[in-house]
């Protein structure tokens, strides 16, 4: 055989394989160090904590099944109502699936979207969703496995989807729209009210792309902090995806799918009936799912409560508004206006990548975007931790660079 690894032969001891798994484990950044990346969505360590716990109580059962397990559909439940809640921005009616991801949570919008237009639509044969440049690559994904033509606007000259352009864009194959809230090369809203109005006046689909801002921004705004409208306050807004291994502080795998009504959720349901065994019926696409993700949700929840995710929502704030300043304060860089807890900072006289190569070495991960060539941060409470060794980090390296000292650069990409 010419695989590079197979099975050992024999087993180790329990404590071999933990010893090994450190040794992993020990390659990876230090916490300190990843406070500014997807790290940084954790809240802090004694909700971790909690988190992990309530996850390893059901590590073994699968929340496909869950009629076996009346404790966890209980939990299920309360959890499933708790998001609708969150989500509806205190519109009633709203109906939540659970998925394993932003990726699967996309799907579902662009799957209801077609189902809804097969019957709403019924003379178009190519369907096609208009969106902003900065739409996630994974709703571009979903459009792809389903058919879907997914045509991309370019976005404002300050990075936002831009209204008349979409509305220009618009074909006799156009089903739907969709927008980020807010998306993750800029951390930016799309203007949501004037793309759902566009759709609701057309006739189209709206779904709203909400993975990293859905858990933070009902926080942020009962923190009194500005939120662009996203949800579905929002006349028009169909579906809502939104992530709760991101800022809901879950353990993954754990999103949500989020429609307007009972109506609209029948066309996101696909129950296969002929098999042998039953009728098949799983929530959204995937089928196995871990009870431990959903398991901690609720435990996030119940530990934080609404006091505590709104004190976690201010501190991410004040983080991102003291780095925001530190950053603005180092002179040829330029922090961004961005809306909720992504911050991204360009410059117009240093080679972005430069910065990066340099805070690499100092054991930053890289992160960026690369239209236009800016640094990415994701800040969350526990990003207070690194906030003044970034900054001394960064005017170091911005000094160097400015020196004429020969840096490496770094990458910009995020997943690669
Ligand atoms: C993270 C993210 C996704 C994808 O989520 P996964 O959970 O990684 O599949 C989609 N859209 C946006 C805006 C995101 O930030």
């Amino acid at each position: 055989m010419s695989y590079k690894y197979s099975l050992p032969k024999s087993g180790a001891s329990k404590a071999d394989v933990l010893k090994r798994l450190d040794a992993f484990t020990e390659m990876e950044p230090d916490m300190l160090h990843g406070r500014m990346t997807s790290y940084a969505m954790r809240g802090d360590e004694a909700l971790q904590d909690v988190v992990h716990e309530s996850f390893s109580r059901y590590f073994g059962h699968n929340a496909l099944v869950r009629r076996y397990f009346p404790g966890f559909m209980q939990i299920e439940e309360e959890v499933i109502s708790t998001v609708s809640s969150l989500i509806s921005g205190g519109v009633d009616g709203i109906v939540t699936m659970l998925t394993s991801g932003g990726t699967e949570s996309n799907f579902c919008g662009a799957h209801a979207a077609r189902e809804w237009a097969k019957e709403n639509l019924p003379h178009i044969k190519e369907p096609e969703i208009v969106a902003p440049y900065s739409i996630h690559p994974t709703f571009a994904k979903g459009c792809h496995y389903l058919g879907i033509k997914l045509t991309r606007v370019p976005l404002t000259d300050e990075c936002r989807g831009d209204p008349e352009a979409i509305a220009a864009a618009i074909s006799e194959n156009t089903i739907g729209l969709a927008g980020s809230a807010p998306c993750w090369p800029h951390g930016l809203y799309d203007p949501i009210d004037k793309l759902a109005a566009i759709a609701k006046e057309r006739g189209l689909w709206m779904h709203v792309d909400a993975c990293v801002g859905g858990f933070m921004a009902p926080f942020v705004e009962r923190a009194g902090y500005p939120v662009p409208p996203w949800d579905f306050r929002v006349p028009g807004v169909m579906s809502v995806s939104g992530d709760a291994h991101k800022y809901g502080y879950a353990a993954k795998p754990l999103s949500t799918i989020n429609f307007r009504s009972e109506d609209l959720l029948q066309y996101h349901y696909v129950h296969p009936k002929e098999w042998p065994s039953s009728r098949y019926m799983a929530q959204a696409f995937s089928g196995s799912r871990p009870a431990g993700s959903t398991a901690s949700l609720w435990g996030a929840f119940n530990y934080l409560g609404e006091e505590g995710y709104v004190d976690l929502a201010r501190r991410a704030m004040e983080n991102k508004q003291k780095l925001v300043d530190g950053i603005a304060a180092i002179d040829g860089l330029k922090p961004w206006n961005t809306d909720l807890t992504i911050l991204v900072y360009g410059s117009d006289e240093i080679p972005v990548e430069q910065i990066s190569g340099g805070m690499g070495k100092l054991g930053w991960p890289p992160a960026g975007t690369l239209e236009p060539p800016l640094m990415h941060l994701v800040i969350d409470a526990a990003t207070e931790e690194a906030v003044d060794l970034y900054l001394r980090d960064l005017r170091l390296v911005v000094e160097k660079i400015k020196a004429g000292e020969d840096i490496e650069e770094g990458s910009l990409s995020y997943v690669d």
